[in-house]
């Protein structure tokens, strides 16, 4: 019998750099007397990024929300865009703040991500573009996608909120559709505490780019257009850049992590690996299962509360579908006969503890109570 964590195992731990690098960092920003408006330490960032994403084009922001909401104004889109409800409120919301009507297209059951084979279904004379997500860092059908988009003339946009560093076939995760954005918040894998990325194909969005995130300014006498206050300060970018040492040494712990979650649980019926290793350069965002109630004897929400009195943490992520938001109501792709698939997917999925200093003693711990817990549903199947 296993016994709780003496300690709670929560979902995720911020990486934090070095304290003293940190602080050295700090001095460096408080000599230059530049703490934000495209500073020194910003700019270092972006251009370091451009080389770990691999992508020629970069601009950062304060937090990816409202990357994603000035670059679909950036693509000045117009009526509807396809997208999933299986995905953080973030990235319909930022839908919401364009005046674009979300289309919801259900999901492949295997990824969780976009559906490619029935997005041309829902595609309308209004349809102006496809706004997909990499879910948990597994990549989208991007092939169909963008087939499916150029037949029909459609701007793509991708949520890669969870995907940095994510490959598809040894391409760059960044280099698909027009537009991709990733978030920097201090829960994903490479953070600035708060922050974020747009990625774009058409050199020119950067300038717009700009302008959106700083108030539409051109110059001290001129406003060309109406924007937003999204800028990146100094501070976070510098915190980045101490973050972005630490990452390659993040990705194999949490590969480590991950290889013990699926040699332990692979064999438990009724529990199926969404974030499995087949993609091998996965971004290592998140450990995420699927519990079939049937097959595993209990329902998920059971067994998340059931690990609570183990003293382990997880998170039903995402819960709920976005399409049940009530100012969706009325939207006939939102109604949850019209997405089978994500209506299923939502009452099972289930995010584990999972970060590089997460032991690998305590995750096989963890298995050992899933064990423990299916075992129990087998008594009471034989009573
Ligand atoms: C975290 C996240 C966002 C929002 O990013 P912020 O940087 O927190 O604004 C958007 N979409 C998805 C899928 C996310 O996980």
């Amino acid at each position: 019998m296993q016994i709780p964590f003496e300690n709670p195992i929560y979902i995720t731990r911020p990486l934090l750099p070095d304290l003293e690098n940190v602080s050295g960092k700090l001095q460096d920003i408080w000599e230059s007397r530049q703490v934000t408006n495209n500073g020194k330490q910003l700019q270092t960032l972006s251009q370091r990024l451009e080389e770990y994403l691999d992508v020629q084009h970069l601009s950062l922001f304060n937090n990816g929300t409202l990357a994603l909401l000035l670059g679909l104004k950036a693509l000045d889109l117009k009526g509807e865009v396809i997208t999933t409800p299986f995905t953080f409120p973030a990235t319909v919301q930022a839908l919401d703040w364009n005046q674009l009507t979300p289309v919801f297209c259900d999901i492949d059951p295997k990824t969780l991500n976009i559906d490619a084979d029935k997005i041309e279904g829902l595609i309308t004379e209004n349809t102006t573009a496809i706004l997909a997500v990499h879910v948990f860092g597994n990549p989208c059908d991007t092939e169909k996608i963008q087939k499916t988009a150029d037949k029909y003339g459609l701007k793509v946009i991708y949520d890669a909120a969870h995907a940095f560093g994510a490959k598809i076939e040894g391409k760059p995760i960044g280099s698909f559709g027009d537009m991709t954005m990733f978030s920097f918040h201090a829960t994903k894998l490479f953070h600035t505490i708060e922050g974020g990325a747009l990625v774009f194909r058409d050199g020119a969005l950067g300038r717009k780019l700009d302008l959106l995130k700083n108030f539409g300014i051109l110059n001290p006498e001129e406003v060309v257009l109406s924007g937003l206050n999204a800028k990146m300060n100094e501070i976070q970018a510098g915190i980045g850049l101490e973050v972005l040492k630490g990452i390659e040494e993040e990705r194999k712990k949490r590969h480590l992590l991950k290889k013990m979650y699926e040699q332990h649980l692979r064999h438990i019926p009724g529990i199926r690996i969404i974030t499995n290793l087949e993609y091998e350069q996965s971004s290592y965002q998140y450990f995420v299962i699927e519990i079939d109630e049937y097959q595993f004897g209990h329902s998920r929400d059971w067994l998340q509360k059931e690990l609570e009195k183990f003293n382990v943490y997880t998170r039903k992520y995402f819960y709920p579908l976005c399409s049940e938001f009530d100012w969706y109501a009325n939207l006939e792709s939102a109604k949850a006969e019209n997405l089978p698939v994500a209506s299923t997917c939502v009452r099972q999925v289930l995010s584990l503890p999972y970060y590089g200093g997460l032991e690998l003693q305590s995750v096989i711990k963890i298995c050992k109570i899933f064990q423990e817990l299916h075992a129990d549903s087998e008594k009471i199947t034989q009573l």
